[in-house]
């Protein structure tokens, strides 16, 4: 099955107000240390060109978002999306596992490979992270990356 793979912070929702939760630069290595910033994306605006992008992608092929957020807020997550979606069917959603301290472009990259293991074909990718847009490169996996960032990339050296 043909399948399009897309990113949430930076591309759909705008996390600039939360930029002030990103955890220390010697504590990003650590899961719970993004708790408190991920827990603020019930408040974050939507990136109206990325969510325009993700309803009209909708139409065409399945959806699967990957994010770096933990899986203890697809609840909240969920919410966020909900009403803001309007294709035919909604995207499916792989999370960070909660005991997940893999930096953000391994994480995606198992999540690709396990997808293309299952036996979907990835379109494209879409992800605002030029560390994982790299590492969808070297997977072979064409990627569009927005203008836009989500402010963890921001504050990333
Ligand atoms: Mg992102």
């Amino acid at each position: 099955m043909k399948i399009i793979v897309m990113d949430l912070d930076g591309v759909i929702c705008d996390s600039s107000h939360r930029a002030h939760l990103v955890p220390p630069e010697d504590q990003r290595h650590c899961n719970e240390a993004w708790h408190p910033f991920v827990a603020e994306c019930v408040n974050d605006a939507p990136i109206n060109a990325g969510l325009t992008m993700l309803n009209a992608l909708l139409c065409t092929f399945p959806v699967f978002i990957i994010t770096s957020r933990q899986e203890n807020f697809s609840q909240q997550t969920g919410q966020w999306l909900e009403g803001r979606i309007c294709g035919r069917q909604a995207p499916e959603i792989i999370y960070r596992s909660n005991d997940d301290h893999r930096p953000p472009a391994e994480f995606k990259r198992h999540a690709v490979r396990d997808l293309r293991a299952q036996g979907y074909e990835i379109l494209f990718a879409i992800d605002d992270d030029p560390q994982i847009v790299e590492m969808y490169h070297h997977e072979k996996i064409a990627t569009f990356q927005p203008v836009t960032r989500c402010s963890s990339v921001v504050l990333t050296p």
